[in-house]
């Protein structure tokens, strides 16, 4: 059975946590540096980037993960999880995870939407004729990749899904609709070649 970690700090956790359970995946709470311990991989949600970085820092979970992940550890982040593994975020300092080779613009698509819905065609994932439901809440813009990256899907014209190695990041929330395919992706395709 899959035991998979989902940063528990702030934000969107619990229905991550939600979906993996649906999935006959385990889910845990990780909250500290012993909570990653066998592991699969770890799911970070959305919520507030700089808050989850702050905490992240303070219970010491920013040095382990980063250890982690420098071996291969497999990482899902969405929204503000995405954000947090961004190599550069633009304007900003905050503290962040990193690993990603990207440079990412935190909400942007501005006040007056706020929030959207979008169907997305991902490849290797989600084909023309049963796009993806994304639901962007206050969501960042994938502004440039570098060529190691893997652009898994685009909405006009942005990056939305992306992949490098055992990193995988959406702008958007997959754990709000029913579909559990990026889930599945993650687990199926990235976390299942990782040994704990
Ligand atoms: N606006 C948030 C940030 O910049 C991200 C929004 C989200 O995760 N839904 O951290």
């Amino acid at each position: 059975n899959c035991r998979l970690g989902v940063l528990a700090l702030q934000g969107g956790f619990y229905k991550h946590m939600e979906m993996l359970r649906s999935m006959d995946a385990e889910a845990v709470a990780v909250k500290e540096p012993r909570d990653l311990a066998g592991l699969q991989g770890l799911l970070i949600p959305g919520g507030e980037s700089t808050t989850i970085g702050m905490l992240m820092e303070r219970y010491g979970l920013m040095a382990a993960l980063r250890t982690q992940m420098a071996q291969g550890f497999p990482v899902f982040g969405t929204c503000a999880g995405a954000i947090l593994l961004s190599d550069e975020i633009e304007n900003s300092t905050q503290t962040r995870i990193g690993g990603l080779p990207i440079t990412i613009r935190r909400n942007a698509y501005g006040r007056q939407v706020e929030s959207f819905e979008a169907d997305l065609v991902i490849q290797g994932i989600a084909p023309e004729d049963t796009p993806l439901r994304g639901v962007f809440i206050r969501a960042p813009i994938i502004l440039a990749c570098a060529d190691t990256v893997e652009v898994l899907s685009s909405y006009e014209g942005y990056p939305t899904v992306v992949r490098a190695g055992s990193l995988l990041a959406a702008t958007f929330h997959p754990e709000l609709t029913s579909d559990d395919r990026l889930h599945r992706y993650f687990i199926q395709q990235i976390a299942a070649d990782w040994q704990p």
